[in-house]
């Protein structure tokens, strides 16, 4: 009997409380003291899932997927002008992810292109990003338009989007089913683990979509993409439509006047961030 919470088992409420305590305590995607754009902090259940082993894990399914688009002769080669473009982008947008996660550092940042028609992007933590040719193409997208998607993904790795979303379904999911079990951080790793083919497809809260939208614009305003290019590319998409082949950015990325409004209102606050970049 247990005199704090009049339970029978003891031990539940004091495993809890270990939960809950680590879930508070480190914090390492802090809000940059600069931050432009209002997001608040990040969420504190991601600490529940172990960052490391779910890095590991997305790396492992990254290097699985790209040796599988490269048999079918879909990975696309270094040299190929389109990838250039891609990682050009990408190194003036990257300094500037490590005040969003320290962790971000560390990270073995990569960028590749996958041909085929599937409008789609996205980056994995640990920072692994993949463009599909399609998307490109499809969109017909500028620098500025690339540059907003990939801050927009990047900013889902930056705040452990993916972190916080499998300590949501499967950390509080186990805890409220198991009722007064005892079990400990390790299966949560455990799940982290074995989560890997679910990160490509990985369907966000409308809060994390509206978060890495702000964090991807300002990140794209810092190295000098005009913000304006996030309504044009968000009215591109809506043009596009529903998305109905499969997974793809646009079935998970739903566009509409809401999404376009937050961003249009967010333009102003990251203009001097952009004219700074610009010079
Ligand atoms: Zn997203």
């Amino acid at each position: 009997m247990c005199f704090l919470c009049n339970s029978k088992n003891a031990a539940w409420p004091g495993r809890r409380a270990f939960l809950l305590a680590a879930a508070g305590s480190a914090a390492a995607a802090s809000l940059p003291a600069l931050a432009q754009v209002d997001v608040g902090s990040a969420s504190q259940l991601r600490n529940l899932v172990p960052a490391d082993e779910l890095e590991n894990a997305a790396t492992q399914e990254y290097a699985k997927m790209l040796a599988e688009a490269r048999s079918k002769g879909a990975l696309v080669e270094a040299g190929n002008p389109q990838l250039q473009r891609l990682r050009g982008i990408f190194s003036r947008v990257q300094p500037h992810t490590a005040q969003w996660n320290d962790r971000a550092k560390s990270w073995k940042w990569e960028v590749n292109l996958i041909g085929s028609k599937q409008i789609n992007a996205f980056c994995m933590p640990g920072g692994k990003i993949a463009f599909y040719t399609g998307i490109l193409e499809q969109l017909k997208l500028t620098d500025e338009e690339v540059a907003m998607i990939m801050g927009h993904e990047m900013a889902h790795a930056l705040r452990e989007h993916a972190r916080a979303r499998i300590a949501k379904t499967q950390g509080t999911g186990t805890l409220l089913s198991l009722g007064a079990s005892l079990f400990g951080l390790g299966d949560l790793g455990g799940v982290a683990a074995n989560i890997g083919t679910q990160l490509i497809s990985l369907r966000f809260s409308r809060d994390d979509e509206n978060e890495a939208d702000l964090v991807g614009l300002e990140l794209a305003a810092r190295s000098g993409y005009n913000p304006q290019a996030a309504v044009s590319l968000w009215e591109k998409m809506g043009q596009a439509g529903g998305g109905a082949n499969g997974p793809s950015f646009l079935s998970t990325h739903p566009s509409g006047p809401a999404r376009i409004q937050q961003l249009q209102n967010n333009v102003p606050k990251v203009q001097g961030l952009y004219q700074r970049a610009r010079g």
